[in-house]
């Protein structure tokens, strides 16, 4: 914990940069990996040879370089952040009910489920469920991540359930958003990706065996968070640079968006701005890519010791 700071502590240009680079990162997978969600990589294959534009279309019938509910929940999740000062659970669940309301182009079912009952009673955690597995908390927790920058692992773990609890209330989800997390804030100091795997994938496995990327290669990834995280494992163990990464884990087909947005944000901190295609870059929605970069700057300056939460969070600590 404290040796890394100590260790692998990066100029604070190159910190804001990599940040910079995480949330693009995020924002390419997920306009990368739109085109082919929910296709098979035999019918990727089939119509792209090997998908590599950003390009729109998909099923959601995107222009080029629209990005979706990964990429605007993240938003909308980091502007409640900005707003409060801090992780507050209300101002969140505000935000995700506005966001909502403006009616974006992709929705998942636990994520409306979970809006709609903050919308009619106020709750802010959902009760736990074996079954709100999905990849929807770890999709858009990055401005968790780069608000509690620096903070204790444990505060880090409690931001993260905060928002995810609102609508996915699972011990996976909470393992899987939470790991994602902390390998992101790693690599934000300047973890390499052995680093990663032995500080924060090893222990996820010791806790979760189900998330082992060894084994039979993830194709046609679900939403389960299991199914989601072993590609996005996958593809960063077998490349070694942002574009390959991503190129690998969107022609797996399945919730192609969102496994492009996570590992799009994990390869971005690994790998940082440099490491961005400029072609993709260029294709990119250029509100949405001035608003990441923005916002990524905003919440690293964010002051510590501001997040507030449903008390049934504070008693976490189990499971992992
Ligand atoms: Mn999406
Ligand atoms: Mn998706």
């Amino acid at each position: 914990m404290s040796d890394l700071h100590a260790v692998l502590e990066p100029p604070a240009a190159d910190f804001a940069a990599r940040a910079e680079a995480a949330y693009l990162g995020l924002a390419l997978g997920d306009a990368l990996g739109a085109t082919v969600e929910f296709m098979t990589p035999r019918e990727i294959q089939a119509q792209y040879g090997c998908h590599r534009t950003i390009r729109g279309g998909g099923w959601l019938k995107l222009k080029s370089g629209a990005v979706t509910d990964d990429t605007t929940m993240a938003l909308a999740l980091g502007d409640a952040i900005l707003a409060a000062g801090g992780i507050d659970a209300h101002t969140i669940g505000e935000a995700f009910d506005a966001w909502m309301r403006a009616k974006p182009v992709d929705i998942g079912n636990t994520v409306r489920r979970g809006i709609i009952e903050f919308r009619r009673t106020g709750r802010l955690e959902a009760p736990p469920s074996e079954h709100d597995a999905g990849n929807g908390a770890c999709m858009r927790v990055l401005p968790v991540t780069l608000a509690t920058l620096g903070q204790p692992e444990d505060a880090v773990r409690t931001a993260c359930r905060v928002q995810a609890h609102l609508t996915h209330n699972n011990p996976l989800s909470d393992a899987g958003t939470e790991t994602v997390t902390l390998m992101v804030q790693d690599a934000l100091r300047g973890a390499d990706l052995d680093t990663l795997v032995r500080r924060r994938v090893r222990p996820l496995l010791d806790a979760f065996p189900l998330f082992d990327p060894a084994g039979k290669r993830e194709e046609n990834p679900s939403g389960f968070i299991k199914d989601t995280l072993r590609a996005v494992f996958q593809a960063l163990l077998d490349t070694d640079s942002f574009e390959t990464c991503l190129i690998d884990v969107v022609n797996r087909g399945g919730d192609a968006d969102t496994t492009g947005a996570i590992a799009g944000m994990l390869a971005g901190a690994l790998y940082g701005p440099a490491s961005l295609p400029e072609p993709w870059l260029a294709a990119l929605d250029q509100d949405i890519r001035r608003a990441c970069m923005a916002q990524a700057r905003a919440l690293l300056s964010i002051p510590w010791g501001r997040i507030h939460s449903p008390s049934a969070c504070g008693s976490t600590a189990a499971g992992e």
